[in-house]
């Protein structure tokens, strides 16, 4: 979410849920470089963090909450670590 000042374009709000692209929560350096390129202040951190898994067994897209890594379809453990392709 960008808003525009006196002062030029700003970050007020960082998320990286996406259901396109589902992004996981460590790609924040990647966004900050990005940001400071541009020249874009920015809160320093995603101002909401979503966790994407996608479920091995079935294929779903699942939004891990509280630590829970459960496909929310078919009840599979979720892999630890992000297992999206930008494919
Ligand atoms: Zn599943």
């Amino acid at each position: 979410m960008f808003a525009r000042d006196a002062s030029g374009w700003h970050v007020l709000e960082v998320t990286n849920q996406s259901t396109g692209y589902c992004p996981d929560p460590d790609c924040w350096p990647a966004v900050r470089e990005s940001l400071d390129r541009l020249g874009i202040a920015h809160p320093g951190d995603f101002t909401a963090k979503v966790v994407f898994r996608c479920c091995p067994s079935c294929g779903e897209r699942n939004i891990v909450r509280d630590g829970d890594f459960t496909c929310a379809l078919c009840d599979s453990e979720l892999p630890a670590r992000w297992n999206f392709t930008s494919a």
